[in-house]
C-alpha cells in the first residue's frame, strides 16, 4: 500500500529529528573530545548517540515501513541519553563532599522538552501517554528528589530553574499528551461525520448515484469554465411505468439500481452520473466531440439493453444528448437535451437522438 499524506509527514519529520540529533549530539561529542578531562560520560554517551541517531536516520531511509519501530528506538534513545546524566550525576553529588548537582549537571532539561514535544508530534500508539509519563519520572525523578534533600541549591538560580523546568512544565507537556490525542480523534471524527453527511446529501438513496441537487451543481460548475466539447445527454427508461403495473415496485425499484450500475461500469470516473428524477437521469461529459458523445450514449443504451433485468424480459431507455453550445444557460442547454429526449421517444424509444 503506498503510504498516506499523514505517514509520509511523520516520516519527513522524524528523518529531519533525527538528522537535528545527531547533529547536535555530534556537536556535544566534538565539544567534549577538545576539553581537557572530559570524564567518561560526556567522552563517550553523546558520540554513541550520534552513531545510533545517524543508524537510525538510515534505517527509516531505506525502510520507510519500520517508521513505527524507528519512533520507539529514537524514543529510547532520547530516554536514555537525558536519563544517563540525571540518574549519574544526581548519584554522584549524594557523596559526601561532592559538588552540588546544580553545578554539576550538564544542560539536560534543554533536551527534555524537544523531547517530549517530539512524542506528541507522532500520533502515538495508546501506551505512549504512560511511557511519556514513565519518562519524565525516570528523568525528573532523581533531579527532584536531589534537589528537595538539598533546599539550599534549590534556592540559587539554576536550581529553581531545574526544578521549574523538570517539575511543573514538563508535567504539563506529558499532560498535554492525551489532550492532543483527544483532540485528534475529536478532528477525525468530524472529518468522517462531514464526509458522511455530505455523500448523504449529494447522494440518491436508490441507486447511489448522485441526486438531482449534485447534477445541477456539477452542471453550473461546468458551465463556470464552458468548452465546446462539453456535453450532457440524459435518458429515460421507456415505458417503466408499465414494469412497475406488470411487475410490481420491487421489481421497477431492481431495474433502476440494475441500469445504473451498468452504466457506471461503461463511465469514466471524471464523468457525472446523476438520477436526474423517477426513472430519468444524467450524465456529464468532459471534452467529448459530437461523434464520441453519441457513441458514449449508445453504448448505454446498448449495454441497459443486452440481457434481460429481473423478470422483465428487455428494459429499454431512450437519449437525448446536447453538446456545450457557446452562449449556453443552463436552462437552454438542458432544454435542448430534453427536446433530443423528446424526439427519441416519439420517434420510438429505444434510440439516441443529438440535439
Ligand atoms: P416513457 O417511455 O414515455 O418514458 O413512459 P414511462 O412509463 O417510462 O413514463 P412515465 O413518466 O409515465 O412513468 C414513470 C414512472 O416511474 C412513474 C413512476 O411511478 C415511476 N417511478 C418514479 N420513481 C420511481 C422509483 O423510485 N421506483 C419505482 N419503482 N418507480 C418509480
Ligand atoms: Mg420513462
Ligand atoms: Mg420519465
Amino acid at each position: 500500500m503506498p503510504p498516506t499524506t499523514h505517514e509520509r509527514f511523520f516520516r519527513v519529520t522524524l528523518l529531519s529529528l533525527l538528522i537535528a540529533s545527531a547533529l547536535a549530539t555530534g556537536l556535544a561529542a566534538a565539544a567534549h573530545h577538545w576539553q581537557p578531562n572530559p570524564g567518561t560520560l560526556n567522552r563517550w554517551l553523546p558520540a554513541l548517540l550520534c552513531i545510533a541517531y545517524v543508524a537510525q536516520f538510515f534505517i527509516l531511509w531505506r525502510s520507510p515501513d519500520k517508521l513505527i519501530g524507528v519512533v520507539w528506538v529514537a524514543f529510547v534513545t532520547g530516554l536514555i541519553g537525558i536519563a544517563t546524566p540525571a540518574w549519574v550525576f544526581s548519584l554522584q553529588a549524594w557523596q559526601p563532599g561532592a559538588a552540588p548537582l546544580t553545578e554539576t549537571l550538564p544542560p539536560i532539561s534543554a533536551a527534555l522538552l524537544p523531547f517530549l514535544l517530539a512524542m506528541i508530534l507522532f500520533t502515538p500508539p495508546r501506551q505512549l501517554f504512560r511511557a511519556a509519563l514513565v519518562a519524565w519520572a525516570v528523568i525528573a525523578g532523581p533531579i527532584l528528589v536531589w534537589l528537595i534533600g538539598h533546599p539550599d541549591a534549590l534556592l540559587s538560580p539554576r536550581g529553581l530553574d531545574m526544578l521549574i523546568t523538570l517539575g511543573p512544565v514538563t508535567l504539563m507537556v506529558v499532560l498535554f499528551i492525551p489532550f492532543h490525542r483527544g483532540m485528534e480523534q475529536r478532528m477525525d471524527q468530524l472529518h468522517q461525520e462531514r464526509a458522511r453527511a455530505q455523500a448523504l446529501a449529494e447522494r440518491d438513496a436508490l441507486t447511489g448515484l448522485y441526486n438531482r441537487r449534485a447534477g445541477e451543481t456539477f452542471l453550473s460548475n461546468m458551465l463556470a469554465g464552458p468548452d465546446d466539447a462539453d456535453a450532457l445527454i440524459l435518458f429515460d427508461i421507456d415505458h417503466f411505468k408499465s414494469i412497475n403495473d406488470n411487475f410490481g415496485h420491487d421489481v421497477g425499484d431492481a431495474v433502476l439500481k440494475e441500469v445504473a450500475a451498468r452504466c457506471t461500469t461503461l463511465l469514466r470516473k471524471n464523468d457525472i452520473f446523476a438520477r436526474w428524477g423517477g426513472e430519468e437521469f444524467l450524465v456529464l461529459i468532459r471534452g467529448s466531440g459530437e461523434a464520441g458523445i453519441v457513441r458514449v450514449a449508445d453504448d448505454l443504451r446498448q449495454v441497459i439493453g443486452e440481457t434481460p433485468i429481473e423478470s422483465v424480459n428487455k428494459v429499454t431507455a431512450s437519449f437525448g444528448v446536447a453538446r456545450f453550445r457557446r452562449g449556453d444557460s443552463m436552462q437552454t442547454w438542458l432544454k435542448r437535451a430534453d427536446e433530443a429526449l423528446y424526439e427519441a421517444k416519439r420517434a420510438g424509444r429505444d434510440r439516441v437522438v443529438a440535439g
